[in-house]
Order: structure tokens, then sequence, then C-alpha cells
């Protein structure tokens, strides 16, 4: 029976993997699950696979935590200490599932156990990939991607050296206003940025998807985590979803991974690698599907297809600077203090002033990682303050 921990179980990756545990309950034991707010959710997760703890991130939420497992056997903790103990707890598989930079210490964590782990926050490999990528080596872990285009490429990718790759192409939906005029986009409510064309995700990463910073971090990330050089990484728009990425060899060959638009093809692939077993996703009919399209991932559209350009080039801390604006960006847009495009606009500003003020200029360690997104974070919530984001 293999232990499985799941760090994000609340959310919609959460759901996903959870959805192909229940499946197979006599092959998994749950070791943790964790969550952030949504602590009933949280607790009905516990009592249904039964692991050894369920943690929320927010140490004010225990009693209520507590009271929700009374009875159930399950022990309940809180915070980020207590998401670090469940990182250490022995497991043979981890999905890193929680949203954003807090994703980063558990993962990097559970990495020191030379455990395998499945990685969906994405937000890790931009903020500290080379951290990352160093402490699986040195431990003899294991990195599996579950973001679908980096499943997708490491697929296309598996047999093959990197010397023919030529270009890695990492589609993109477009998102919500693909078809937009561009001069609307600056009145886009965020109900209109939260509902994804194709893909059924949480809200956060589905204005990102809208904004492309979704994709921007993936350019990142398929940099990061496949050593791939930035000039050989591009997003084409392909607003059916089909194809999730292309890796393109210098004889001309190109290979493309097809699939459903469903992510449990992706965490199932990270859940059985190195096998493949049968997973309950849609199977293509391409008499169906008719025609598959594509169009440019056009920068002036998408700005944030602009700044990981130079984040990619820049390396270092810059990630974790464009990660850390771009989630307080986003914090702003969804409070209704800033407009959609001027998110983009708040990130740039960051970027340039921290890269300015010499903040960039360290090394990829934990401590320089949390030390840079506090003070994107607070860079941005400045220029908020002093109205400058968009100048
Ligand atoms: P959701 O917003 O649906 O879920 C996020 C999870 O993280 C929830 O369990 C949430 O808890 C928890 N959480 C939120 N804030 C914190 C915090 N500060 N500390 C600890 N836990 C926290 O996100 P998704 O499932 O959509 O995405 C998860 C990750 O996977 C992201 O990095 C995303 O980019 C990546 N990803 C997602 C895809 C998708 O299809 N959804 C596709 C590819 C990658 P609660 O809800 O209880 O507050």
């Amino acid at each position: 029976m293999r232990r499985v921990s799941i760090f994000g179980a609340t959310g919609s990756i959460g759901d996903s993997t959870l959805d192909l545990i229940r499946r197979d309950r006599d092959g998994y034991r749950v070791v943790a699950l964790t969550g952030g707010g949504n602590i009933a959710k949280l607790a009905r997760l516990a009592r249904e696979f039964r692991p050894e703890i369920a943690v929320t991130a927010y140490p004010e939420r225990l009693a209520e935590l507590r009271a929700a497992l009374e009875g159930s056997g399950v022990a309940a903790a809180a915070g980020s200490e207590a998401l670090l103990e469940a990182a250490d707890r022995p497991a043979d598989w981890i999905m890193s599932a929680i949203i954003g930079a807090a994703g980063l210490p558990p993962g990097l964590r559970a990495l020191r156990h030379g455990t395998t782990l499945a990685l969906a926050n994405k937000e890790s490999l931009v903020c500290a990939g080379p951290l990352l990528l160093e402490t699986a080596r040195r431990h003899g872990a294991t990195i599996l991607p579950v973001d679908s285009e980096h499943s997708a490429v490491f697929q296309a990718l598996a047999g093959e050296g990197l010397d023919s790759v030529e270009r890695v192409i990492i589609t993109a939906s477009g998102g919500a206003f693909r078809d937009w005029p561009l001069e609307r986009l600056a009145e886009a409510t965020l109900a209109e940025a939260s509902s994804h064309p194709n893909w059924d995700m949480g809200q956060r990463i589905t204005i990102d998807s809208a904004s492309m910073f979704n994709k921007a971090l993936e350019l990142i990330e398929t940099k990061e985590f496949f050593g791939i050089a930035p000039e050989k990484i591009e997003a084409v728009v392909h607003p059916e979803s089909i194809i999730h990425a292309m890796v393109a060899h210098s004889d001309g060959g190109i290979l493309a991974h097809l699939g459903a638009p469903d992510m449990r093809h992706a965490i199932g692939y990270a859940l059985h690698w190195p096998e493949r077993r049968p997973l309950p996703v849609e199977r293509l009919d391409f008499v169906k599907l008719g025609s598959l399209s594509f169009r440019p991932a056009c920068e002036t559209r998408y700005p944030a297809l602009r700044l990981a350009r130079e984040v990619m080039q820049a390396g270092g801390l810059h990630g974790a600077a464009f990660n850390g604006a771009k989630e307080r960006a986003l914090d702003h847009f969804i409070a209704g203090r800033i407009r959609f495009t001027e998110m983009a606009d708040m990130v740039s500003r960051v970027l340039e002033d921290l890269a300015g003020s010499g903040a960039l200029a360290g090394g990829v360690t934990l401590e320089e990682v949390r030390r840079v997104d506090q003070i994107a974070r607070e860079t941005a919530d400045a220029a908020l303050r002093l109205g400058t984001a968009a100048q």
C-alpha cells in the first residue's frame, strides 16, 4: 500500500488527486491532508480518508478544525511549522498543491526525505528552481511535474536527451479574454476574469490564465525544471487546449502531447509513474474535434509574457520577485483596488525597483527567497499607495 500526503487537499488539484485515490482505496494509505481556510472541507476529507493528521495553514482556525474532527481519530494541527511536520511524516508520494509561494517550504522539506514530490505548485520552481532541484539531487528525491504543460514536455522528452531539442512550445488557451478587443481589457471585472473557457481550476490560477501570468510562470518553470535555454521556449495560443506542449527536435520532428483538458491525466501520470495505468479521463475523438487552431501569444495583449522573458534571462532571485509581486497584484485586483491591466504594470514596476536597488543580487536560498518575496509584496503595496504602479 502506498503512503501518500496531499498538501492543498481542499483545492482544485486536491479534488482531482483525491478523486483518483478514492477510486483505488485499497492501494493507498493517506498520511497527511492539508488545507487553508476551508475547515469544513478539510474535516470532511479527513473523515473520509482517515489520514494520520489534518493541518490547516491558519493557527487561528485550529480550535475549529479540532472540533470538526472530534471523535474521528485524526490529529489536528495548524500553522507553518505544522505543515513542515506533516512533510516530515514518511510518505512514498506527496502532492504539492498549495497555491502560491506558501507551497515552497513544505515541498522543500519533503524533498529532504528523498520522497517523490508531484509538483503542481509551479511557484516553487519559479521562486527557487535551483534550490529545489539541488535539494532533490542531494537527497535522492524525485520531482514529477504536474502542471499539464510540463507533464506533457516530460512525457514528450522521455527517452530523449536535451541536445537535440530546438524548441519547447508551451500552449495557452488564451484565457477568458482571448477574443476581447485590447481596449476593453482595462474594464475586465473580477467575475469575468474568474471564468475559464476550457479548464475548471481554482480562482487565482483562472485569473492568472486570463492575464497570462499563469503562462508566464509556466515559461519560467520550463526553463527551471528542464534546464532549457530561455530562447528555446515559446508560448502559442491554442484555444482548444488539446495539445498541452510540443517538443521540436533538430531533425525537424515535433513530439506533441495531446489529451482532454482534465488535470487527472497529469496527476495520474505522476501518481503511477513510471508506469501508465488507465485513467478516468475523456478519450479524444479527432473526427468530432475536426480541427485544432493556433494564434500568436501577443506580448501587447499579454505583457506578462514579456516580463517572463526578462525574468528567465536574469535568473537568480528575479523569479521570486516576479512571483511575489504577481501574487500581491492579484490580491489587489481581487480586492478591487487595481484594474485587470494594472497587474502587469505593478509587477513590471516592482521588478524594475528591486533590480535597480540591488535587492536581487543574492543566491537562491530559502532565506533569500523569503526576503525577496516579502520586499516584492511590500514594494507592490507601496506602488499602490503612491499610485505609481501604472506609470
Ligand atoms: P486552489 O486555490 O483551488 O487550492 C489551493 C490550496 O492551497 C487549497 O487547499 C487552499 O486551502 C490551500 N492554501 C491556500 N493558501 C494557503 C496558504 N497560505 N498556506 C497553505 N495552504 C494554502 O488552487 P489550485 O488547486 O487551482 O492550484 C494549486 C496549485 O497547483 C497552484 O500552484 C497552481 O498554480 C497549480 N496548478 C493548478 C492547476 C489547476 O488545474 N487547478 C493546473 C496546474 C497547476 P483552502 O482552500 O482551504 O483555503
